[in-house]
C-alpha cells in the first residue's frame, strides 16, 4: 500500500469519518509502517495539544463573560434608576417654565445611555472593539440629540430651558465618554479582538 494514500486517508481515519474499507486498510498499514504509525501518533499529539490549549482560555472566557453581563446590568439598573429619579422630579415640578428641566437635564441623557446599550448586543457585528466603542459613544450622544428634539417638541418654549439644556448636554457628552469607557470594557471582557 502506498504511503501517500494512507497519510490522506489518516485525517478522515483520526476522526472516524473514513469507511469500514478504508479503515481496515488504514490499520492494517499502521501494523507494519513505522512512518505512517509516528505521522498518525503526531497528529493525535497535535489534536491533543489543540484541546489542552483551547480550555483554559474558555474558561477565563466564561469568568469574563460573567462579569461582562453583570457591567451591562449594573449599568442599565442604574440608567433606568436615573430615568425613574429624574421622571419622579419631573411630576413633582410644577407645570409651567421649570417643568422641564429634569428632562433635559437628566431624563433625556439617561434614556439616550440605556437606549445606547442595545448597541452592546450587536457587539461582535463590529470590525474590532476600537471601532465598537467609538461607535457606542457616537450612538448615545445621537440618541441625546433626538431625545432633545422629542423635549423641545414637547415642553415646547425652549427659551425658558437654555440652561437645563447646557447641563445636559455636558452630561450627555459626559455619558458618550462614559459609553465608550465601558463599551471597550465590555467588549475586552467578552474576547473581542
Ligand atoms: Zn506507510
Amino acid at each position: 500500500m502506498d504511503c501517500n494514500v494512507i497519510m490522506d486517508l489518516l485525517p478522515l481515519y483520526a476522526d472516524g469519518c473514513c469507511s469500514e474499507q478504508s479503515k481496515e486498510l488504514v490499520e492494517t498499514h499502521l501494523k507494519s509502517c513505522k512512518m505512517c504509525k509516528q505521522a498518525y501518533a503526531d497528529m493525535n499529539e497535535g489534536g491533543f495539544c489543540d484541546s489542552v490549549n483551547i480550555k483554559p482560555p474558555a474558561r477565563i472566557g466564561k469568568i469574563s463573560q460573567f462579569k461582562a453581563s453583570v457591567l451591562q446590568s449594573v449599568l442599565l439598573f442604574l440608567s433606568f434608576a436615573a430615568i425613574t429619579l429624574g421622571v419622579t422630579f419631573e411630576a413633582m415640578t410644577p407645570m409651567g417654565r421649570d417643568n422641564g428641566n429634569w428632562a433635559y437635564m437628566l431624563i433625556v441623557p439617561a434614556t439616550a445611555f440605556m437606549l445606547s446599550l442595545v448597541n452592546w448586543y450587536f457587539v461582535r457585528f463590529y470590525k474590532n472593539r476600537s471601532v465598537f466603542s467609538t461607535c457606542s459613544a457616537v450612538i448615545t450622544f445621537a440618541l441625546a440629540l433626538c431625545g432633545y428634539v422629542w423635549a423641545v417638541l414637547h415642553y415646547g418654549d425652549f427659551t425658558s430651558y437654555y440652561a437645563a439644556f447646557g447641563i445636559g448636554l455636558a452630561v450627555s457628552v459626559a455619558l458618550s465618554a462614559v459609553s465608550k469607557v465601558l463599551s471597550l470594557l465590555y467588549a475586552k471582557a467578552i474576547g473581542k479582538e
